[in-house]
């Protein structure tokens, strides 16, 4: 395979990104300065050796400590655990400035094919639930998308964790109806993620 079809298969991998963009993004490496291409290298290559995932809350992070700088900050609410589905839904809803507890990143929502959430990180959610209600936890909020597949994964997760939540006396709660239907939590604006939150039940 020559290094321009190669380039564009791997683009083409990426979540949302068919033939036609997978070209343009070749395209624009062709045309852009050396700088450019060997810093998207480096970038790249600092993905193995600077990243390391959360212990906590399953994120990738580049701090040199273990824990992420959300889970190793003592100012944060230990009462109130999100769950969301991806790295980036975390940063969005860290991004509204509403939440000040911990989170937990699930890892992808329930397929809606298979309507199974193999590969979700349920078993070490669980496993985290005993130390956290130690720690004072009050209360799990499932923060995921208001599309069908985060429907799906709502109640897929509720379902798991709903057994040692009522155990422990752990209250669960879903984002209230502030976004709109199909809405990804990654695009929705700091407003209607404040009012999502704040109308949870
Ligand atoms: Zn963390």
């Amino acid at each position: 395979m020559d290094p321009l079809e190669r380039l564009t298969t791997l683009f083409e991998r990426f979540p949302g990104i068919g033939p036609r963009q997978a070209g343009r993004f070749v395209q624009f490496l062709l045309r852009s300065s050396p700088a450019i291409r060997r810093e998207l290298i480096e970038a790249l290559g600092g993905l193995g050796s600077g990243v390391h995932q959360c212990p906590e809350c399953m994120r990738y992070h580049a701090g040199s400590a273990k824990l992420c700088g959300i889970c190793g900050n003592p100012q944060r609410d230990l009462a109130k655990l999100a769950i969301v589905a991806t790295d980036t839904d975390l940063l969005a809803l860290e991004r509204s400035g509403t939440f000040r507890g911990k989170y937990f990143v699930i890892g992808g929502t329930v397929s809606l094919a298979s309507e199974k959430g193999d590969g979700l990180r349920i078993p070490e959610l669980l496993e985290s639930i005993p130390a956290r209600t130690d720690a004072g936890l009050e209360e799990m909020i499932l923060a995921f998308p208001a599309n069908p597949e985060g429907d799906a994964t709502l109640i897929f997760v509720r379902e798991n964790i709903a057994p040692v939540a009522a155990i422990s006396n752990i209250k669960i709660t879903s984002l209230g109806r502030g976004l709109s239907t199909g809405s990804e939590l990654e695009y929705a604006d700091p407003d209607t993620l404040k009012s999502a939150f704040e109308s949870r039940r």
